[in-house]
């Protein structure tokens, strides 16, 4: 649980870990709940190893727009047997200023074929894709390719943390086993 202060600053998503109230003291846009501190609002995480406090300053940066090539993050919505709605709300290193709507067909998951894109992602997973082509700003996205699937999804039963044990991801609570298209970066991906 315990985890290391980190030097630089690193850009985190609401919701994000940012450490426990035993190495920091929460400071702007960071809450605390039950010991631990977390990430108010989209920005960079910057612990201040000398206070010892962790804040989080907005990302604001200049309006971005995603293109054919890019690489996106983004929070699956919805999802059917053929195609995942994926709201983006990153693209690389920077946030999006505004939100996109990526589709997922069941063809663009993997290079092995898939039977239904239920089998790769569930809604609330972020994942990482590139797009393939946008119409009506409307991404068509594709997660073939080694670096590219879930970096952070949690168990469909109880909620807990998946976390990669093997070649499986494993509920940190639970232990229930569950299958998706992840990243091999998966649970050490920051976005
Ligand atoms: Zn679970």
């Amino acid at each position: 649980m315990a985890s290391k202060p980190r030097e630089r600053a690193k850009l985190v998503v609401p919701g994000d870990e940012l450490g426990v109230i035993e190495e920091f003291f929460p400071g702007e846009n960071v809450y605390e709940k039950e010991g631990v501190l977390y990430a108010q609002c989209v920005g960079y995480a910057s612990p201040n190893l000398r206070s010892k406090t962790v804040s989080v300053k907005p990302a604001l940066g200049t309006p971005k727009y995603p293109r054919e090539g890019d690489i996106v993050y983004g929070q699956v919505m919805d999802i059917t047997d053929k195609v995942a709605t994926i709201r983006i709300f990153g693209l690389g290193k920077k946030i999006l200023s505004g939100i996109f709507t990526g589709t997922l067909h069941v063809s663009e998951v993997s290079k092995n074929y898939t039977e239904s894109v239920l089998d790769a992602f569930r809604p609330g997973d972020i994942v990482r894709a590139r797009v393939i082509n946008v119409k009506n700003r409307v991404c068509q996205l594709s997660t073939v390719g080694k670096e590219l699937g879930a970096v952070y999804a949690l168990c469909t039963k109880c909620g807990g943390e998946l976390v990669l044990k093997g070649r499986n991801l494993v509920c940190k609570v639970c232990k229930n086993v569950e299958r998706r298209k992840f990243a091999e970066d998966y649970g050490g991906a920051r976005i």
